[in-house]
């Protein structure tokens, strides 16, 4: 029978190399012989087996088994269609707070209100909102209420009446709804912190580092630094010990040469996971330039390979980012879609509308129901539809489309919308990320790392 190549790509690690299928996001570690004759195929017909030695034989066999080499004709399979209604709803992001006591430079939801007045949400309607998260939640029993803002501890109120509804709701509706929330960490006062805990509310700090790195971004509306503020405030956090404390870091491009000293101060402080994302460019100032690009990519690989090395130790260095990347390439995940926005996870604003994702917030297209009406299918399908628009053509020839799926929506747009850049400005970026992600699982693998490996499974499923 004749046969063609599936979609595939070849990483270095080792004396051979990581094979990628593309389709099914499947990995291989490969030795030096199969790199070669992958290599010659390249481009063309594979070669026919009738001009190969027994050992050429037996590796398109092993390439036939693993989906590399298909029957000739079985074309490149689109894109399933998926339907928003035949979706529950699993992940809601409350904003209990469009309000907030800072005015970072950088934040995209405009000092917390998102472009509208500040306002926070009633109790009355935090508590609809997760008797709604659990209606849509169909047969589904894992689900996560994210309290977010703004400043969601602005509105103790509201944050106490969703955890209580939560609670009610998971004990008599078998369902188990898991709570964290995202604060600036200014307001983590001795009740908040209680609160917190009474509620085992999972939580993320947002901090960029040392003072002078912080304190460049995150101010107050008096344009005071809030780093002083917020490590008086760690110490009651992380001795309540309710759970293990992320930070999330948000860095600009002029800052991105420091990524590990960054991330090196904030497990000093005592955070047990630290995320660092790019700011995104709400301004042009904000875009990055290609040496910029570069340094952060740099950051990115020296703590990759920070992470090889404890993990031949037995240790886990906890760069949220990459824990993240490994668990999903680990368990083979893949994905149409770049996130669930839309399809599994909406974000609620504090006046009780539904937006596809909590970043699109106050922007009338993307608003899809109210919790009263319940989240519209229809609606989300059209919103969805309009983001994708012109991505299938972007992405069809590309090796990381069932890894990235198309990128982050509210990146997109922002990009593409408002800064009127080309589709697709940011995918070198994105690939060279996968690219390290993917070599970096390979070293693990070859170098055994079975422990890691397990809380990778566990990860992924979370
Ligand atoms: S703390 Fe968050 S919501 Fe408040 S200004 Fe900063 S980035 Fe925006
Ligand atoms: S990297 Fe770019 S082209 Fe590739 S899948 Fe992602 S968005 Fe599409």
């Amino acid at each position: 029978m004749p046969y063609q190549w599936a979609d595939h790509q070849v990483f270095p690690a080792g004396e051979g190399g990581v094979l990628l299928g593309v389709d099914q996001g499947s990995l291989f570690l490969i030795d030096r012989e199969t790199r070669e004759l992958l290599a010659r195929g390249q481009g063309s017909a594979p070669p026919d087996p009738a001009g190969l030695c027994a050992a050429e034989r037996e590796i398109m066999e092993g390439l036939l088994d693993a989906r590399i080499l298909v029957s000739a004709g079985s074309g490149k399979r689109p894109a399933p269609e998926i339907d928003p209604a035949l979706i529950p709803l699993t992940t809601m992001v409350l904003e209990v707070a469009q309000d907030c006591n800072l005015r970072c430079r950088y934040c995209y939801a405009e000092g917390g209100s998102y472009g509208g007045p500040a306002r926070l949400l009633e109790p009355a309607l935090a508590r609809r909102a997760v008797e709604r998260l659990v209606e849509e939640s169909g047969d589904r029993e894992r689900l996560t209420l994210i309290l977010f803002g703004g400043e969601p501890l602005l509105n103790l109120a509201a944050v106490e009446a969703a955890a209580q509804a939560a609670q009610a709701l998971s004990r008599d509706g078998g369902k188990r709804i898991f709570l964290s929330l995202t604060t600036n960490g200014t307001l983590l006062t001795p009740e908040a912190v209680a609160l917190l805990k009474r509620h085992r509310i999972a939580v993320s700090v947002s901090m960029d580092g040392p003072a002078e790195l912080h304190d460049a971004n995150r101010v107050g509306v008096d344009g005071e630094g809030s780093y002083a503020r917020i490590v008086s405030r760690l110490s009651g956090l992380f001795e309540a010990g309710s759970a293990p404390v992320a930070a999330r870091v948000t860095l600009v491009p002029q800052q991105w040469s420091r990524v590990e000293e960054v991330f090196d101060h904030l497990l000093g402080l005592g955070f047990q996971e630290v995320g660092i994302s790019p700011a995104s460019p709400i301004h042009r100032a904000l875009l990055a330039d290609a040496e910029q690009e570069e340094r952060l990519f740099e950051s990115f690989a020296a703590l990759a390979a920070r992470f090889v090395r404890e993990a031949s130790l037995g240790r886990v260095l906890p760069f949220g980012n990459l824990i993240d990347l490994l668990a999903r390439l680990h368990v083979g995940q893949t994905k149409s879609v770049a996130c669930g926005a839309g399809l599994g996870y909406l974000a609620v604003d504090a006046g009780g509308s539904f937006y596809l994702c909590h970043r699109l917030t106050g922007e009338e297209e993307f608003r899809v129901g109210t919790l009263e009406s319940g989240p519209d299918p229809r609606s989300i399908g059209s919103a969805l539809k309009r983001l994708g628009a012109g991505r299938e053509e972007l992405c069809a020839g590309c090796w990381a489309r069932t890894l990235c799926g198309g990128g982050c929506h509210y990146e997109n747009h922002l990009r593409e919308n408002r800064l009127g850049l080309p589709a697709g400005s940011s995918c070198g970026f994105i690939r060279r990320w996968l690219q390290l992600g993917i070599e970096t699982y390979a070293e693990l693998r070859a170098g055994g790392a079975e422990p890691l490996l397990q809380m990778l499974e566990k990860r992924a499923k979370c």
